[in-house]
């Protein structure tokens, strides 16, 4: 097997084993971590289809993270998806209104973040074996709700690691709050901060490469990493589930050998959508990888005009996980495009931290055309969750029927009746005010909770227990501070 290394999209010119980049999260230099290839599938996909979730994942890791032996990948790999998942096929594929959706939120916090954070930790305590690594780890996270809580309750009493979670105190759910507050375990740490997403994100990238702060708490014994989809270690587990997908359809004769599928993706961050790209590139069959986005469309106009500019207002919308307008992930897709060129990439960055904006070449455009860019707006969300649960009986969570009514939109304007996969990303519970709204029952001014009692009621859908245990649960965690306090909060919490 050809070894795989990894190297910064802006130029560091080093090339590291995948653990190293695991443990550092961030490169120095601000840039992301990219395999120097991308290796191809070695079993074909009719072969991949007769193997469980946790074989798909060694068959597709091992080729990604190629210094972790086979025990190691293999002890990452059972311990994260097993019982936490409420269901054994972990990734299932639900048939609704034409499309498959795979649901990846049957994990510890009904987020498709679970499919990742949930084998980070191994991955990452393994990595530090590996690297003879003596600090403790100090994961340093920034949420627009989801992430957060998958990572807390990953690393959450993890011995030789602690973790850090800034959310935006008004950016995020009632229940993903709760969530959040209510985390167990003397070792995570979880502030409100008064500003938005990016103003977390740009303070923990701040955070992270000070090189002063780096020394301080090396002498005292720490070293940060990131639980961000800036971290290859989630990206790859996210590979996993494109591979499955596709797999499990060739499996159950929806498609033949070799067809091509669709997938579409509701996008913040741009992480879940690039796994999909990987996947392409590793021998999936993806015809279009369709980026659905909210009313913060960025991206959509990134791919119809080729010029990617954040100088617009931030909206606050109904899926406040895709509320991004520092697509961190895109860098990555960027940094291929121009031909893995890192000089290129850091210009395109450091424009986009001076002016807020940058355009790409007509050449780089060219490799785009397997993108599709759609967006929704609230009405056309809510709508979506609507009309689907009133045809179907089937219930979608805000995010995925951003995605759902993308893919809509594209078929009108496409025609395409390629087989399509849509990226289901949270339990309908996780935003229940929004999918009750979008169902009628808007006016209701039970607490969040409540109306989960009712919603369970209207769509004979289940509570999960990710919901039920966190209801009475004790409020652990009451610290908010201001954007530009983050630093101070992560000293105090450390104690140095
Ligand atoms: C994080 C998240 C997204 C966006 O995924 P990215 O990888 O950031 O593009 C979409 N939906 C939900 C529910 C999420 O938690």
């Amino acid at each position: 097997m050809k070894e795989i290394l990894y190297s910064s999209t802006r130029g560091d010119k080093g090339r590291i084993r995948a653990s190293e980049a695991i443990l550092r999260g961030l490169a120095p230099d601000g840039g992301l971590y990219v395999p120097d290839s991308i290796p191809v599938l070695e079993k074909t996909l009719r072969e991949i289809s007769s193997l469980t979730y946790q074989e798909t994942a060694y068959e597709v890791m091992k080729l990604l993270l190629t210094d972790y032996t086979e025990d190691e990948l293999k002890y990452c790999i059972s311990h994260a998806y097993d019982s936490k998942f409420d269901t054994e096929e972990i990734a299932p594929l639900s048939e609704a209104g034409g499309a498959y959706y795979l649901e990846l939120y049957h994990g510890a916090t009904i987020a498709f973040k679970d499919m990742a954070l949930s084998i980070l930790p191994y991955l990452m305590t393994t990595a530090a074996k590996k690297n003879n690594v003596k600090n403790e780890i100090v994961i340093l996270t920034a949420t627009s709700g989801d992430t957060g809580k998958a990572a807390l309750a990953g690393f959450a009493d993890v011995p030789g690691t602690r973790i850090i979670v800034f959310y935006p105190k008004h950016g995020v759910s009632p229940i993903q709050e709760q969530q959040m507050v209510t985390q167990k375990g003397d070792n995570t740490c979880v502030i409100g901060i008064e500003g938005n997403f990016d103003d977390a994100q740009t303070g923990v990238k701040k955070i992270f490469t000070d090189p002063e702060l780096k020394e301080l708490l090396d002498s005292k014994g720490f070293q940060f990493s990131s639980a961000n989809s800036i971290n290859i270690g989630r990206l790859v587990p996210q590979i996993v589930y494109y591979v499955y997908s596709y797999a499990k359809l060739l499996k159950e004769g929806r498609i033949a050998d070799g067809d091509s599928i669709n997938v579409v993706v509701p996008t913040g961050n741009f992480g879940n959508i690039l796994a999909a790209y990987y996947a392409k590139n590793m021998g999936v069959p993806i015809a279009k990888l369709i980026c659905a986005s909210n009313s913060n469309k960025v991206l959509f106009d990134f791919f119809q005009s080729g010029e990617y500019d954040r100088n617009r207002d931030f909206v606050l919308t109904s899926s406040p996980s895709m509320d991004i307008l520092i697509s961190s992930n895109l860098e990555r897709l960027i940094y291929h495009i121009a031909g893995n060129s890192a000089e290129a990439d850091a210009a395109y960055m450091e424009k986009l931290t001076k002016e807020g904006r940058y355009e790409i070449t007509d050449e780089m455009r060219a490799k785009l055309t397997d993108f599709f860019g759609g967006f929704a707006t609230e009405e056309e969300t809510f709508a979506t969750i609507s009309d689907l649960f009133k045809e179907t009986g089937y219930l979608i969570d805000t995010h995925t029927a951003v995605a759902a009514s993308v893919y809509g939109k594209y078929v009108k304007e496409t025609g395409d009746k390629t087989v399509t996969v849509i990226a289901s990303t949270a339990s309908p519970y996780k935003f229940t005010r929004s999918v009750m709204n979008a169902l009628g029952h808007g006016d209701d001014n039970s607490d969040d909770f409540a109306l989960a009692d009712k919603l369970s009621e209207i769509s004979g859908v289940a509570i999960p227990e990710a919901v039920e245990s966190i209801r009475n649960a004790e409020i652990r965690h009451k610290t908010v501070v201001d954007k530009t306090e983050m630093e101070k909060a992560v000293k105090e919490f450390l104690k140095v």
